[in-house]
């Protein structure tokens, strides 16, 4: 009877968890649907009059739109991460997965006034047990926070290295740096440190629920160091190969 108690117990916490996730979600997707009808409904019945405001109206339902495929991207991406027992896991050179992380991002880096910086080149690979779409998900997650984090003029660098018995990935940047209140929650699903700000540039606060996800799932864990002001480093181990 008393096992019986506890898996009722633990039914009930997993049922009150789905229940909790989807009404984050339901609250997520609010924002951009209830701007898409409201800037819809203007250009529909002519309250939008002139050009400028017809204009205006398009531009805000295209970017809400695009902020709800990314929500939904991230969603997809988290309940793939949910069902991870079944990927693949083979050596795999994090070297490389970061390069090509780097090489996708430099562009929106640059037009933000951020140096974007990889593996040097003629690096040694640094080859573990793991999924490379997995790593360049957590790779990409982390470097688009530390782009978005960072001032013009600023840089984030991205490397692999062996440390110890492990492969390790680090992302660090010269941004704004995370109060020590925040860090223990910023892995939290949609939780954001400055609201209005991420939701503005377009984060959907699910991006570090995923990547611990991924981690957990190799059973290993993300470690972040931050200064205010000074920038932050996000680092993750895995089992070499
Ligand atoms: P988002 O989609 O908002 O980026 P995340 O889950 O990826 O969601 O991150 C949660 C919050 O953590 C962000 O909104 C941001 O406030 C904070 N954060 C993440 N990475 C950094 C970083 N490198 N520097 C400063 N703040 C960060």
């Amino acid at each position: 009877a008393a096992s019986l108690n506890t898996m009722t117990a633990q039914l009930a916490a997993t049922d009150r968890r789905q229940r909790e996730f989807l009404a984050d979600v339901a609250h997520e997707l609010r924002t951009p649907i209830t701007a898409i009808d409201g800037f819809a409904s203007a250009l529909v019945d002519g309250a939008a009059r002139t050009d400028d405001d017809r204009r205006e109206a398009a531009e805000i339902i295209k970017g809400e739109s695009g902020r709800l495929c990314d929500l939904v991207a991230d969603l997809q991406a988290l309940t793939l991460a949910d069902l991870d027992q079944e990927v693949v896991r083979e050596p795999t050179d994090l070297v490389e997965c970061c390069r090509e992380v780097v090489e996708r991002l430099e562009h929106a880096a640059g037009e933000r006034g951020v140096l974007l910086r990889g593996p040097r080149a003629g690096q040694d690979p640094v080859v573990a047990v793991t999924n490379a779409a997995h790593v360049q998900t957590i790779v990409s997650n982390l470097v688009t926070n530390a782009i978005r984090a960072t001032p013009p003029g600023g840089s984030v660098r991205v490397s692999a290295m062996h440390e110890g018995g492990s492969a390790v990935v680090e992302v660090a940047d010269t941004g704004v740096g995370i109060a020590p209140e925040h860090l223990p929650r910023i892995f939290e699903r949609f939780y954001r440190v400055d609201k209005s700000r991420s939701r503005n540039a377009g984060g959907s606060g699910l991006g570090l629920s995923i990547v611990k996800h991924i981690i957990e799932a190799h059973g290993q864990t993300m470690s972040v160091r931050s200064t205010q002001g000074k920038g932050s480093t996000f680092a993750f181990t895995l089992q070499k190969a």
